[in-house]
């Protein structure tokens, strides 16, 4: 019970923080707080600790791998919200959907088609998110920017799923002024995006611990932030699967 407290309490003070900066950041872009929605990265962390975060009002949560979220996502109260942010494997997608209230990591055509077949197995609509690779990092997944035009088309026309934005985790920086371009380009082809679509999509996810402040004022409206919530991740997994 003491350490349930102890965990309890250094979340709280850390959410404090992460709001304190959310704030900030939208005074500074004249946003208000409300059109910021932070997503708490729950990956390697025990169900215990994310019980602890939800009993603070957290209610969206982001895994990346859908072994570890079949595990831990029954363990915790359904009000929850999940959403997965790690590249999936098109084997792993009937799982997914049957987890995920949104898949923001769809990387491919393929990938895509085979979540809208699944869905559609479970007579349901999922929403996603594209993941854009802007820096064109080699060691990243996602759309190359000039792809996603492309391609846009033809998964918006799958049936089962519906495309609510984009998605892009910057180039690892201790600068997060570095990742200000990376945010800046995945604005603009959100704005394409839309344009090519002819109807809004909602959602902008970008910005992590790091650079959550830049992200924001380049509009993004939903920043995923593990590390400064949960502290540094467990040291065994991390090392298994990258930062
Ligand atoms: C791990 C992860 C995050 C959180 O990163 P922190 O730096 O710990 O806030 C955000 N987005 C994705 C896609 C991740 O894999």
């Amino acid at each position: 019970m003491f350490e349930v407290n102890l965990v309890g309490m250094v979340l709280a003070e850390n959410l404090d923080c992460i709001r304190a900066r959310i704030t900030q950041a939208c005074e500074r872009s004249g946003r208000t707080p409300d059109s910021v929605e932070l997503m708490a990265v729950s990956k390697y962390h025990p169900p215990a600790t994310v019980a602890a975060a939800a009993a603070l009002g957290l209610q969206l949560f982001g895994e990346n791998r859908v072994q570890e979220a079949r595990l831990k996502i029954p363990q915790l109260p359904s009000r929850l919200r999940w959403h997965l942010i790690g590249h999936l494997q098109s084997n792993k997608c009937r799982d997914a959907v049957g987890l995920f209230s949104m898949v923001q990591s769809v990387d491919s055509l393929p990938l895509a088609e085979e979540l809208s077949r699944c869905a559609d197995n479970r007579a349901k609509t999922l929403p996603i998110l594209l993941e854009v690779n802007i820096a064109g990092e080699a060691s990243k997944f996602g759309w190359k920017p000039d792809q996603v035009l492309a391609s846009l088309a033809q998964i918006n026309a799958l049936p089962k799923l519906e495309i609510h934005g984009l998605m892009t985790i910057a180039p690892y920086s201790t600068d997060p002024e570095r990742a200000r371009p990376v945010f800046r380009s995945l604005h603009a082809l959100h704005r394409q995006c839309e344009q090519q679509l002819g109807a809004p999509l909602p959602v902008l996810s970008m910005g992590m611990s790091g650079d959550m402040e830049v992200a924001i004022e380049e509009g993004a409206t939903l920043i995923r932030v593990g590390t400064a919530l949960f502290g540094e991740r467990p040291r065994l997994q991390r090392n298994a699967d990258g930062p």
